[in-house]
C-alpha cells in the first residue's frame, strides 16, 4: 500500500468536483472503516486498503460517467429528513422544500385532526418531511409505482413515521376511495414538456422519466391533480403544487377553471416561480 492511495492524496488527484469527491469519499469510509466526514482532514494520511480504494475507484468513475451523487451513496437530504434513494425515484430536490414549508404554514392553522394528502410521492420526501415537522398530522401518499412505494415505505420505517404516513398504489386520486377528503393536497408531479433537453442532461438522464415528463406538454398530470382536488379537499382546504418556472400563469389559470379560489403562486430560493396554491 502507498501513500498515493492515502485520503489527502486520492482527494487532491480526483477529476471530480471537491465537494462530491468529499461526499463519494467519506461515504466509503463510513462503509469500510466506520469513520465520520471528518476524517477527511482529521486522518488525510489514512491509507485505503485494497477494497476500500476498489470502492472508492468504482464511485469516482461511475460519477464521471454521470450518474447522480444521491443514487452512488443511496441517499438525500431533504428538508429537516434523510432519504433512501435509489433509480426508482425522483431525487428530491431542495426547491420542493418549499411546498413542504408551505404546507406545514397551512396546518398551523387547521384544528384538529388533520389530513394531507402527497400525490405521486416517489421515496415519500414529501410527506414524509411533513409528518416529521408535523407530529399532529395523517398522511396519505400514492404513487403508481410500486417500486417507489417500497422506497417510501422503508424510509417511513427508517424515520419511525409508518404509523402515520399511508402509502396507496394508484394513478392519482385512482388510489384513494371516492368519498377521501383532505385538510391539504400537495403533489410535485412530473411537469417537463415531452422532448425537453434537461430530461437528456445531468441527473436526470438517470431519474425515472414517469416522475420527470408527463410525455406531452408538461401539464397534463397538473390539470389532473388540480381538478381532481375539487372532489377530495374539504371547504377552505389547500392544494398546492410544484411546477416549472415557465408554468406560473398556465397553472394558476388552471386553478382559477377548476373553481379554486386565493389563488398565489410562490418563488422558490432561486427566486423562479415554483409553487401554486389555492383553495377550495
Ligand atoms: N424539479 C425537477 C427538475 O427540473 C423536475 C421535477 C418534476 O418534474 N416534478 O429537475
Amino acid at each position: 500500500m502507498s501513500a498515493e492511495h492515502s485520503i489527502r492524496t486520492l482527494l487532491s488527484a480526483s477529476p471530480l468536483a471537491p465537494n462530491e469527491a468529499r461526499i463519494l469519499l467519506s461515504h466509503v469510509l463510513d462503509k469500510h472503516y466506520q469513520l465520520s466526514r471528518s476524517a477527511l482532514l482529521s486522518k488525510d494520511d489514512l491509507v485505503l486498503d485494497p477494497r476500500a480504494l476498489s470502492d472508492w475507484k468504482t464511485l469516482e468513475s461511475k460519477r464521471l460517467a454521470g450518474e447522480p451523487v444521491a443514487y452512488l451513496i443511496g441517499k438525500k437530504g431533504f428538508h429537516a429528513i434523510e432519504l433512501t434513494v435509489a433509480p426508482g425515484v425522483l431525487i428530491p430536490r431542495p426547491e420542493t422544500e418549499l411546498l413542504v414549508d408551505i404546507a406545514l404554514d397551512a396546518i398551523k392553522t387547521i384544528a384538529e385532526p388533520i389530513h394531507v394528502l402527497d400525490l405521486g410521492t416517489g421515496s415519500g420526501a414529501i410527506a414524509l418531511a411533513i409528518a416529521h415537522s408535523a407530529n399532529h398530522v395523517a398522511l396519505t401518499a400514492t404513487d403508481q409505482s410500486l417500486e417507489a412505494l417500497k422506497i417510501a415505505q422503508q424510509n417511513a420505517c427508517n424515520l419511525q413515521l409508518d404509523t402515520r404516513v399511508h402509502f396507496k398504489q394508484g394513478s392519482w386520486y385512482q388510489a384513494l376511495e371516492a368519498n377521501d377528503l383532505f385538510d391539504v393536497i400537495v403533489s410535485n408531479p412530473p411537469y417537463i414538456a415531452k422532448g425537453d433537453m434537461h430530461l437528456v442532461q445531468g441527473d436526470l438522464r438517470f431519474e425515472p422519466q414517469s416522475a420527470l415528463t408527463d410525455d406531452l406538454d408538461g401539464l397534463s398530470c397538473l390539470k389532473a391533480i388540480i381538478f381532481g382536488a375539487t372532489a377530495h379537499l374539504k371547504p377552505k382546504g389547500l392544494i398546492a403544487v410544484e411546477h416549472g418556472f415557465d408554468q406560473r400563469e398556465a397553472v394558476m389559470a388552471i386553478m382559477a377553471e377548476a373553481g379554486f379560489r386565493d389563488i398565489q403562486n410562490h418563488a422558490d430560493l432561486a427566486g423562479h416561480p415554483r409553487v401554486s396554491t389555492a383553495r377550495k
